[in-house]
């Protein structure tokens, strides 16, 4: 399915009013390209002169913050599963939101499902994912809401809209446990027809990746 002219036109016209922080990535696109990051990732009812990717998202853009010219990240998703973490690490901003305390988030699986739709019918280009940047998929909230898990089966199944998939957590034993080891690995494989399938393999380069963070208080540990 590709996009009406009508519909790339309403996107270009949301593009041609990025902020020019965040220009970088939709410069040199074709032009459904850059009219499918516009519609997914920009309010369109903003009377705003100058718009920025914060349309309201559980799969919403990596990091508003960073300038694409001095961080040429391009375009890449965060989703972050629950609301506040457990780890209450000292060093992060997730204390400031539930301090010591996740919980799930209101809505979330109808609002994912909705987030995958779009990103599907406006054939928004593949990008990386990373979960989480402010709360940990798999703290012990996940034992008993399964959130992170719905995520990951959903990302599955619209694999092909995203190239790799970055888990960040301090609890890698449930990763561990066989339930989620079997997703993982399906997870890692980029399907036949992605478009970045032959290039990760050329590479060597995986489609999944668990990174553990571990935090010390003691240096000389
Ligand atoms: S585990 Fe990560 S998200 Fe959670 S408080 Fe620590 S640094 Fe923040």
């Amino acid at each position: 399915m590709s996009l009406s002219t009508t519909t790339i036109q309403e996107g270009l016209a949301l593009a041609a009013r990025v902020h020019k922080k965040y220009k970088p990535v939709w410069e040199g696109r074709e032009p459904s390209e850059a009219a499918a990051l516009a519609l997914y990732f920009l309010p369109h009812r903003s009377t705003k002169l100058e718009l920025v990717p914060t349309r309201p998202r559980m799969i919403k853009w990596y990091c508003p913050f960073a300038d694409q010219a001095e961080f040429p990240t391009g375009h890449r998703y965060c989703i972050n599963v629950f609301t506040g973490c457990e780890h209450n690490c000292e060093y992060c901003y997730a204390k400031a939101y539930e301090p010591g305390h996740a919980s799930c988030k209101k809505d979330f699986a109808r609002a994912f499902r909705r987030d995958l739709e779009e990103l599907e019918a406006y054939e928004v280009p593949a990008a990386p994912v990373h979960l989480s940047n402010s709360t940990d998929p798999f703290q012990h909230l996940e034992a008993e809401s399964g959130q992170t898990r719905f995520a990951l089966e959903q990302i599955l199944r619209y694999r092909r809209h995203f190239t790799s998939v970055v888990i960040l957590t301090k609890n890698p034993g449930l990763a561990a446990k066989p339930e989620y080891l079997e997703l993982l690995q399906k997870l890692n494989e980029l399907p036949a027809g992605h478009a970045r399938r032959d290039i990760f393999a050329h590479q060597g380069l995986p489609g999944l990746r668990v990174e553990v963070s571990v935090a010390f208080w003691r240096e000389d540990v």
